[in-house]
């Protein structure tokens, strides 16, 4: 298949920015393009020639570019360089340059997808003393039988900057577009087909092959492969461990810990490592797989858990980033193996000799992982786990986890499958929000629907000498109802609310009220942002009233000075 034609598609896409056009487009192109050469079209659609999961990395630099275009333009390394300046792309100097070459390359043959390839392909395994050489080689190969159209995505692709904005959500529509037809509902249900395949074997230049040749079918029974990444199970977030105790009628807590997500995979002595980015990390924990060897009773499987750097002295986890520094590194591996130890600690598995375990509920999928794991207490184990309904106990369990200088905890629905990919309601994570703020209620609005009468939408204020400023609005945390019993003993109702505000209204426009600072509200959020939208210049994030504090009087509330402080500490964090 001739490169000019991936060429024109990417010219279009360049200039189309309208996402269902672009998908038609690279459909037509996935649909005329033969077999043999889908996966390559497919992949170099998205600027690549491998799958983005591989470790093999075309690797050539600036300076290098800059070289080979140089020799295979005869301009200048300068002239080059003073291009780089001008479009900021060397895809650009080179069209530009190959376009003005007087001389073109008699009897050139035009260049085919397979040669691009199989060119860029081969930078990936050259090393050592005259490697910048014999890379120099093959890209000028390929750019001297180039047109400057040509030329330009050669140059792009092998930087690894397409600059076309193929994303992987484009990609897959695309696909589900060229290979299957229906009407609405059908297109949705060939989409998820498409994604579901995606997750679980991260390379579109398979997928596309897959759907042209075994459709939906094909699809859909795409497997664990062992040894090859997959897109994991995500977490989602709950406003308060209370809130999460109620979502599931059965739950396990346990400990969120602070590291980085690993997915081991094992079939009997070969173990792989890959992390939630699908980045193969085997070499960079030797240590590692020692573990897996010694302590994993199972000849084939895949199980997952929560990597941490961890320091043996104190007992308590290191801060990310030595973790981080040992997932990067490539080199001298020994050292950093006795620097900065590691703690697994394990949570789920997916795949156990020969079987899938995605469809087993995550309570069963616990107990064979306990089945087959012999920990090696501190080093590799199972995470913390608690299974209780008790809010009592499950305050106690938080608690313990952020004492032990871990992130919060993960509530499990112990009922559920495990969806590879997917940010579904299955675990609900829960971190401890910033310190909660006392602020003065200085506005509302009417309700409308269902709370007519009553006020809601509470404009908060923060002190500022004698005045108080707008920081945010809020309208979370507040119950139509109060619990039963002890329970809603503190509990703040719309009723209540309204009765209290009532008789400090100063003015109303339309649903708008202003009301005299009076009343003080203590309010949990996430974040403080700088926000143009209040006269404090500052909006919390997520803001939600937790009671009302009759014993605070607008004089005693939180002041901007305090609020300014946090938006700054919080940047450090
Ligand atoms: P987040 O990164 O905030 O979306 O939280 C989800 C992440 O928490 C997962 O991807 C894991 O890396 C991590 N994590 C830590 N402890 C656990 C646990 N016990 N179960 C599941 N995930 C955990």
């Amino acid at each position: 298949m001739d490169y000019e034609k991936l060429v024109g598609v990417y010219e279009y896409l360049e200039r189309t920015p309208a996402r269902l056009k672009k998908i038609e487009k690279i459909a037509d192109l996935l649909r005329e393009t033969p077999t043999e050469n889908l996966s390559r079209v497919t992949l170099l659609l998205q600027g690549k020639v491998f799958p983005s999961w591989s470790e093999k990395e075309i690797g050539i630099a600036d300076m290098l570019m800059v070289k080979i275009i140089s020799k295979s333009t005869g301009y200048s390394g300068k002239d080059v360089l003073l291009g780089f300046k001008e479009y900021g792309d060397f895809g650009r100097v080179i069209e530009n340059m190959v376009g003005k070459k007087k001389q073109k390359t008699l009897f050139s043959k035009p260049l085919t997808v397979e040669k691009v390839s199989e060119n860029l392909k081969e930078l990936a395994g050259i090393k050592g003393k005259r490697s910048q050489d014999m890379k120099l080689q093959i890209v000028s190969e390929l750019i001297l039988s180039a047109n400057p159209k040509e030329a330009k995505y050669i140059v792009r692709t092998t930087l690894g900057d397409l600059r076309i904005g193929v994303a992987e959500g484009v990609m897959r529509d695309s696909i589900a577009k060229a290979f299957f037809e229906g009407d609405k509902e059908q297109m949705k249900e060939a989409v998820k087909a498409v994604e579901w395949a995606w997750f679980l074997k991260p390379d579109y230049g398979e997928i596309a092959k897959l759907a042209k040749e075994g459709g939906m079918e094909a699809l859909r029974k795409v497997g664990i492969e062992i040894g090859k990444p997959y897109h994991v199970l995500l977490a989602e977030k709950s406003p308060s461990l209370e809130e999460a105790m109620k979502t599931f009628e059965k739950s396990a807590l346990e400990y969120k810990y602070d590291g980085a997500r690993i997915i081991i995979h094992k079939k009997g002595d070969e173990v792989w490592l890959y992390t939630r980015r699908l980045e193969n990390v085997t070499k960079q924990f030797p240590e590692l797989i020692g573990y897996v060897r010694e302590c994993v009773r199972a000849r084939d499987c895949v199980i997952e858990g929560e990597m941490l750097g961890f320091d043996s002295k104190t007992g308590k986890p290191m801060p990310f980033q030595f973790l981080s520094q040992r997932i990067r590194r490539k080199y001298e591996i020994d050292k950093v193996v006795k620097e900065i130890p590691i703690q697994v600690n394990l949570f789920d598995i997916v795949y156990l000799n020969g079987k899938s375990l995605f469809n087993t509920p995550m309570g069963e999928r616990r107990k064979e992982l306990e089945s087959i794991i012999k920990p090696k207490p501190g080093k590799f184990q199972l995470a913390k786990q608690i299974v209780t309904k008790d809010m009592k106990k499950a305050e106690e369990f938080y608690k313990e986890a952020l004492a032990a200088g871990q992130e919060g905890l993960i509530i499990k629905n112990m009922e559920a499958t495990y969806q590879p990919g997917r940010r579904v309601g299955y675990w609900l994570k829960i971190k401890p929000t910033m310190e909660n703020l006392d602020l003065v209620i200085i506005g509302a609005q009417w309700g409308t629907g269902k709370r007519t009468g009553w006020l809601g939408s509470l404009v908060l204020g923060c002190r500022n000498g004698d005045e108080f400023l707008e920081c945010g609005m809020i309208g979370t945390g507040i119950k139509e109802k109060k619990q039963e019993g002890e329970k809603g003993s503190e509990d703040v109702t719309f009723t209540q609310l309204t009765k209290l505000l009532k008789p400090y209204i100063e003015s109303e426009k339309g649903r708008d009220i202003r009301i005299k600072p009076k009343l003080v509200v203590e309010v949990a959020y996430e974040e403080v942002q700088k926000s143009p939208n209040y006269s404090s210049g500052y909006a919390l994030r997520f803001p939600r009233v937790v009671r009302i504090r009759f014993d605070r009087k607008a004089s005693d509330s939180d002041t901007l000075e305090r609020i300014k402080k946090l938006n700054e500490k919080q940047r450090g964090r």
